[in-house]
C-alpha cells in the first residue's frame, strides 16, 4: 500500500508564509511518486495553496470541519466549503480538538459521515493520554474511540478513511513513541478493523503514526509492518525537514 504522509500545520502560517513554504516544499518533493503527500494548512490559506499545488504530487487537506452543509453555525466550515477550496482530505478528531474544544467520539462520527457524503477522505485521529497509558488503558481507549467514531460506517466508506494513531503524550512534546510501542497499537487497530469489517478493509486501511515524527525517526517507524505513513505537526512547518520526511525510500 502506498504510504500517506500528511502535514498538519495547525494554527500556523498566514497566507504569505503558506505560499513561501509550499513553493519551497514543492521543489524538494517534485520527483516523489511512492508516497501520497498531503498538506493541511489553516482554512485561510487553503485557496491559495490549492492554486499552487494544482498538477503537482501534493494533495490538499483541511484540519477540521463541521458536519452540517450550510446554515446558522457561526464560525464553522462545511464539507462543501472544503471541497470548493480544493480539499481532498480532512483531519477529524485530532486530540487538540478533543481536548481544547471538547469534541466527542459521537461528534467526530457525525463529521466522518458528512465528509464521506461529500467525497472528502477523513484522516481519523485516535490516541491515549499519558494518564491512560500509565493506567494500562491504552488498548481500551483506542478500541472505544475507534468503534464509536466508526459507528454505522460501512465498508464502502471505510475504503476512504485513514486512521492516525497519535498518542497524546507524543504530540508536540518531542517524545515520540518507539517504533515498537507504535507498532503494538497499529497491530491492535488492524485487528479491530478485521473484527468490525473484513480482511480486505483490515489489510488495506492505512494506519499512520503521529507524534513528534522527525527526519531522524521516520525511517525506523516506517520499517514496522503496520505503520503506513505519518501525520506530522512541528516538522512539517519547515520545507527542508518535511521534504526529508517525505523522502522515505
Ligand atoms: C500532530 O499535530 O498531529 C502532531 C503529530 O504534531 P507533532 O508532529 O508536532 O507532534
Amino acid at each position: 500500500m502506498k504510504p500517506l504522509i500528511a502535514a498538519n500545520w495547525k494554527m500556523n502560517k498566514d497566507i504569505k508564509e503558506s505560499v513561501s513554504l509550499i513553493n519551497k516544499f514543492e521543489i524538494l518533493i517534485k520527483n516523489i511518486k511512492n508516497v501520497e503527500i498531503v498538506v493541511c494548512p489553516p482554512f485561510t490559506s487553503l485557496n491559495e495553496v490549492n492554486k499552487l499545488i494544482k498538477g503537482s504530487n501534493i494533495d490538499l487537506g483541511a484540519q477540521n470541519m463541521y458536519f452540517e452543509e450550510k446554515g446558522a453555525f457561526t464560525g464553522e466550515i462545511s464539507p462543501l466549503m472544503l471541497k470548493d477550496a480544493g480539499c481532498e482530505y480532512v483531519i477529524l478528531g485530532h486530540s487538540e480538538r478533543r481536548q481544547c474544544f471538547n469534541e466527542t467520539n459521537e461528534l467526530i462520527n457525525k463529521k466522518i459521515k458528512a465528509a464521506l457524503k461529500n467525497k472528502l477522505k477523513p484522516i481519523l485521529c485516535i490516541g491515549e493520554t499519558l494518564e491512560q497509558r500509565e493506567k494500562n488503558e491504552t488498548m481500551k481507549t483506542i478500541e472505544n474511540q475507534l468503534i464509536n467514531c466508526l459507528n454505522n460506517i460501512n465498508e464502502k466508506g471505510m475504503k476512504n478513511i485513514s486512521v492516525a494513531y497519535e498518542p497524546v503524550w507524543a504530540i508536540g512534546t518531542g517524545k515520540n513513541a518507539t517504533p515498537q510501542q507504535a507498532e503494538e497499537v497499529h497491530k491492535f487497530i488492524r485487528k479491530l478493523l478485521l473484527k468490525i469489517y473484513n480482511k480486505n478493509i483490515a489489510e488495506n486501511t492505512r494506519i499512520i503514526y503521529g507524534g513528534s515524527v522527525k527526519p531522524s525517526n521516520i525511517k525506523e517507524l516506517m520499517k514496522m509492518e503496520n505503520i503506513n505513513g505519518a501525520l506530522v505537526g512541528g516538522a512539517s512547518l519547515d520545507a527542508e525537514s518535511f521534504g526529508e520526511l517525505c523522502n522515505i525510500k
